[in-house]
């Protein structure tokens, strides 16, 4: 590290100024961004901060998808089988009839899937496409806009889950708070994120698919996680940096974006997002979608193999609250 990486870019976590330049990234819309790496508590943040509007033309149509779900017919069928493993993953943790808040629910399938087993499903998405699909599942209880103190009474969750939406929060600590207090004690907090340190954030830096800028604000790696939320008072029971769902096809996109002229191509053309693709041909596209499952094999094994080095591109963690915070020394060996 040189002297001329150090900048006081303010951490999106913790505030404080003196932070590592670490490279350089291009959103799909083709504006410029940073990752820095705080130097005080040890998260990755994206910089500059994107303002209200800003965000808002990355939340639009195209995000969410226009139609009744956000992929097209195949993939949505893919993705339930994940959302049904992973309604079965808290069940193994939290035993019906549970309360269970899903921040940022989407289109609600999750808590489909666990409100069917007999549990009690909460759900908080922003205004729009996802937020109005949740509103249809039978039984939800659907609180639109951002997770907010008071929303809910201390200690009334069993168990609260962010499936790959830590990284999206403009107030990652403050979201923590809220979550510790609305969780009762010994409640459980699934969380699943981008991991900086793996293998395919190192190689393919400002190209990985799970940068994408500026949607995903905040990073950390498997430790800087734990270390983080063990001070808030959350005590690691499980992590894996394996997901079948998502690391397979974070190294292929991530390869194409290194081939590409745009980034993100083949996942916007399986979202249908037409505006986006518009000007490629629609027959390379096939070519890449029909590469894409055609090499798959080969990017699993790959993916296992990062994983088994705990370098997984991204990383699923159970944690369990304490009372107090948890401390070095405090850990239990990663199970
Ligand atoms: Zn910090």
């Amino acid at each position: 590290m040189t002297e001329a990486d150090i900048r006081n870019e303010l951490c999106i976590y913790c505030g404080q100024g003196q932070s590592r330049f670490c490279y350089a990234a291009e959103s799909i819309k083709g504006e410029a961004f940073s990752l820095f790496y705080c130097l005080k508590c040890g998260t990755y943040f994206l910089s500059p901060r994107p303002d209200d509007r800003q965000l808002e033309r990355y939340y639009d149509e195209a995000y969410y998808g226009s139609q009744t779900t956000k992929f097209i017919p195949a993939v949505e069928k893919v993705l339930d089988f994940f959302r049904q493993h992973r309604a079965r993953h808290v069940c193994r943790f939290v035993r019906a009839p549970a309360r269970v808040l899903d921040v940022g629910c989407g289109s609600g399938r999750f808590l489909k899937y666990l409100i069917e087993r007999g549990y009690e499903g909460y759900g908080v998405e922003l205004a729009g496409r996802a937020a109005e699909r949740a509103a249809e599942v039978p039984g939800i209880h659907l609180k639109t806009g951002s997770l907010e103190k008071g929303d809910y009474p201390a200690d009334f969750f069993d168990a609260v889950c962010l499936w790959h939406v830590f990284e999206h929060l403009p107030q990652p600590r403050k979201a923590v708070e809220i979550i510790h207090s609305v969780l009762k004690p010994d409640g459980f907090l699934f969380l699943s994120m981008p991991n900086i340190q793996s293998w395919q954030a190192r190689l393919f830096r400002g190209r990985w698919l799970h940068l994408d800028p500026p949607r995903h604000l905040v990073f950390f790696s498997p430790e800087g996680l734990v270390r983080v939320l063990g001070e808030q008072g959350f005590q690691l029971c499980r992590r894996t940096t394996f997901s079948l769902e998502q690391n397979v096809f974070g190294i292929q996109q991530s390869l194409l974006n290194c081939i590409c002229r745009k980034r993100e191509l083949l996942l916007e053309f399986l979202k249908g997002n037409l505006s986006y693709t518009t000007g490629y041909p629609k027959g390379l596209l096939r070519f890449q979608q029909i590469s894409a499952l055609l090499t798959s094999p080969l990017f699993v094994l790959a993916a296992a193999l990062e994983s088994l080095f705990g370098a997984g591109g991204t990383m699923e963690m159970v944690f369990r609250k304490t009372d107090r915070p948890i401390v070095e020394g405090d850990r239990p060996a990663y199970v």
